[in-house]
């Protein structure tokens, strides 16, 4: 079945990492291309925290993704439908992402916040909560119930829910509603939310589809669908197959496809480019994969090697707020006491607004007095940093010198 809001590539491949699936390439959207590999800046409540949208067009962030669990319960998407849509409303005119809200239940409603750096000695458990966190979400085959972090209200999420807040906040990119497990969940559980994920995935398209014919006189959305399968390998490919073929299977999602693919869940440091080394040699290649939240420089060329196109993460803004800057001789705290008198810039290879006006002694003064601009400076320069790495990362695909690029930046950074 022929359907035309989805019979549009959004994706197309230029250069490839030889015996690799790294590559790059551009992903068009309503509002402008993503050149990939990409850094996708995080603005949870439709703002990059500390800094005003100008900003991070001029330090060369490409696209924003908000957060459709944080915008349903504050301010709720039929404001920022009324708005025009999150880019409207945060006067953002380049290309947005949405992430579903389901790492969001999940995660704020056991009291886990870093998949990453997730403790994994625990026993293994159907019933994960954090140690001394009352319980806040609770999935069933439907969806998921749970009370807000803000005021302890109830709300349920389930595919459909969170499709049409996705359709009402309006981003370019959205993604499928998804159960974010845990790297301590046992084997069985694993399974069992694999299929869930799967069944919410076909429910997930066929919304889509609805949707997208009901608000004709919107710009076009692209839906990623999200593999999870936390650790195993068997469960991660036979995800990715499972989502790359749901159009081939009698059901609402028949003949419909996924734009692209997110790589969600538990990941470990260790692991990262092996699990998204399985997805992506699964996946089609033809359509965009996005790794749902990395932060560091290691990680950024692990992934791209692997194979995902772009990549989202708090962690440049957040540590700036806590004065943690990057620089190419790795990352530290401009609060020390040894930058009081320092009158150079936190990077002197750094080519952003910060680097080119302001010092180290009084970005220092600043978190010292505890202004509020310290936390917009550092967040600029740190911005900065990743966004111009993976451009450098990009480059170097094209001109055929990754390896090299990843042995000088990474020998400096963690020297
Ligand atoms: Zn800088």
């Amino acid at each position: 079945m022929a359907d035309p809001f989805f019979s549009d590539p959004i994706f197309r491949v230029d250069a490839e990492l030889p015996g690799r699936l790294g590559r790059t390439g551009v992903i068009r959207t309503p509002h402008g291309d993503i050149r990939t590999p990409a850094f996708i800046a995080v603005g949870t409540q439709a703002t990059v925290k500390a800094v005003l949208p100008e900003a991070m067009t001029d330090l060369g962030a490409q696209a924003v993704l908000a957060n459709a669990y944080h915008l349903y319960l504050q301010p709720g998407p039929d404001i920022v439908d009324e708005a025009g849509g999150l880019g409207a409303f945060m006067n953002w005119p380049g290309p947005t992402f949405t992430d579903s809200g389901g790492f969001q239940v999940m995660s704020l409603g056991v009291g886990f916040k870093k998949v990453l750096a997730m403790d994994t000695t625990r026993v293994q458990t159907d019933d994960v909560i954090a140690e001394g966190k009352e319980r806040l979400a609770h999935v069933d085959d439907d969806g998921v119930t749970f009370r807000s972090h803000l005021d302890g209200s109830t709300h349920r999420f389930t595919p459909e829910v969170s499709i049409g807040i996705q359709h009402q906040l309006g981003a370019d990119i959205i993604f499928a509603f998804d159960e974010l497990t845990t790297l301590v969940n046992t084997r069985g559980y694993q399974e069992s939310s694999v299929q869930r994920t799967h069944d919410w995935a076909v429910r997930c398209l066929a919304e889509h589809r609805r949707l997208s014919q009901v608000r004709a006189d919107k710009p076009p959305q692209a839906l990623f669908g999200v593999v999870q399968g936390a650790q195993y390998e068997d469960l991660r490919r036979q995800a990715t197959r499972g989502l790359v073929s749901i159009g081939e299977t009698v059901g609402p999602a028949e003949g419909l496809s996924f734009d692209g693919y997110g790589i969600g869940g538990a990941l470990e440091k260790q692991n990262l480019a092996t699990i998204v080394g399985w997805v992506a040699s699964e996946l089609p290649d033809d359509k965009p994969r996005h790794l749902l939240g990395i932060s560091e420089p290691d990680d950024l060329f692990a992934a791209v090697e692997a194979g995902a196109d772009t990549f989202d993460c708090v962690s440049p803004s957040r540590v700036a707020r806590n004065a943690a800057v990057y620089s190419a001789t790795g990352r530290y705290n401009i609060t020390g006491s040894r930058y009081r008198r320092d009158f150079t810039p936190i990077d002197a290879e750094c080519d952003c607004y910060t680097c080119v006006h302001y010092t180290r002694a009084y970005l220092h003064h600043l978190f010292k007095a505890k202004e509020m601009v310290a936390s917009t400076l550092c967040t600029i320069h740190n911005q900065r940093f990743i966004v111009r790495l993976v451009d450098d990362i990009r480059d170097s695909i094209g001109a055929g010198r990754f390896d090299e690029l990843r042995e000088d930046v990474l020998g400096r950074y963690y020297s």
